[in-house]
């Protein structure tokens, strides 16, 4: 490979970036790190940096061409100026794949200083960074690695000025309030192995997951109708049985990608209503809602739901299974879900995620 001189073509060329690729692959293929499009990667290297484009699966980083080439130090540099750069305004030669721009958390790469990069939606990180009590508990679990603890801060340029004020090359674990986890390493390897070492160790300080066939009678007839099926997470399955994990879930929505991807108000049934009387009931705007909860007996999906609503059900009963029902919880508050609401680019990776040919 001809290489020299282009650090976007020598980063692309080297075998950090075929191993960036399948770690994504892997991170984005398991659910307790990464739903749908949520999750981003990156791998940087003489100023340059390539990172997930907007609206792709990061499971799709083997058979589809989803990294963007950024000028990673210069975007930097602004941030660290105080200004407010655009990532797209920073895509350098040889461009994004068709179509495609780079990921809304852009910036977050950027302004963390190391090699390689991994922001997930780790479920048992958000079980915590949702509590009152989560950031003793992650102070306590994460001691030696000296993490970064940020509130919920508005995804985009002022998480990222956030993340930049305390990053370092010796503090390579971030935890996002309401919103995930970044890891950071020298090597596609190491920061991997990192990331799976802190999810399991949050893994084991959250509650133990609400187990599906403890929690009441199957009743998979109630959850059918011409609009709707059953939703395939077990855990959704499980906090819809349980009226005080129930209860906690729609005091949300918790983080930002339930307010994109999904309804940010649980639509729940009344005790005893049935799916399509619920599913009237709870309409908003000529809009069936996407989730219909019956309490005690599940949850239920619209049969038209896009796949990456489907993930952040799951998601969304992976958190809520893992939070004891009596913990205290931060909900994001309307005028942050009216925030995420009115974000275009949020909107832009919604249209991708609904259209998946495009990705
Ligand atoms: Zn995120």
């Amino acid at each position: 490979m001809t290489s020299t001189g282009n650090p976007f073509q020598a980063l692309r060329d080297s075998a950090d970036f075929a191993r960036l690729r399948d770690l994504s692959v892997r991170i984005g293929s398991d659910p307790l790190q990464v739903q749908g499009a949520g999750g981003n990667t990156s791998l940087k290297g003489g100023g340059a940096m390539w990172v997930k484009a907007s609206g792709t699966w990061l499971a799709d980083a083997g058979t589809k061409d989803i990294m963007v080439p950024v000028r990673a130090a210069d975007l930097a540099a602004e941030l660290a100026a105080g200004g407010e750069p655009e990532a797209a305004a920073f895509v350098a030669p040889p461009g994004a794949p068709k179509g495609l721009r780079p990921s809304i958390e852009t910036t977050l790469h950027a302004a963390m200083p190391q090699r390689v990069v991994l922001h997930t939606h780790c479920v048992a990180t958000i079980a915590l960074a949702i509590r009152e009590d989560g950031t003793a508990i992650l102070r306590r679990e994460l001691a030696d690695l000296n993490p970064i603890i940020l509130p919920y801060v508005m995804p985009g340029l002022p998480l990222a000025q956030a993340l930049m004020a305390e990053a370092s090359p010796d503090r390579p674990v971030a935890v996002l309030g309401n919103h995930g986890l970044i890891v950071a390493g020298d090597s596609p390897g190491g920061a991997e192995a990192l990331l799976f070492d802190v999810s399991g160790r949050l893994e084991r300080a959250v509650a133990p997951p609400l187990a599906a066939e403890a929690t009441g009678p199957d009743s998979p007839n109630a959850l059918f109708s011409s609009r709707y099926r059953p939703v395939e997470a077990a855990a959704l399955q499980a906090v819809a049985r349980s009226p005080r994990h129930l209860a906690l879930a729609a005091r949300g929505p918790f983080f930002p990608d339930h307010v994109v991807f999904l309804e940010p108000d649980l639509r729940i049934a009344d005790e005893n209503e049935d799916l399509e009387t619920a599913a009237d009931r709870l309409t908003r705007d000529g809009q069936a809602p996407t989730l219909v909860l019956l309490p005690g007996v599940g949850a239920a999906i619209r049969r038209d739901a896009s796949p990456a609503a489907e993930a952040m059900a799951r998601g969304l009963g992976d958190v809520i299974a893992r939070v004891p029902p009596e913990a205290s919880v931060q909900a994001l508050a309307p005028a942050e879900v009216a925030e995420l609401l009115g974000w275009d680019a949020e909107k832009y990776r919604h249209g991708l995620s609904l259209a998946p040919s495009q990705g």
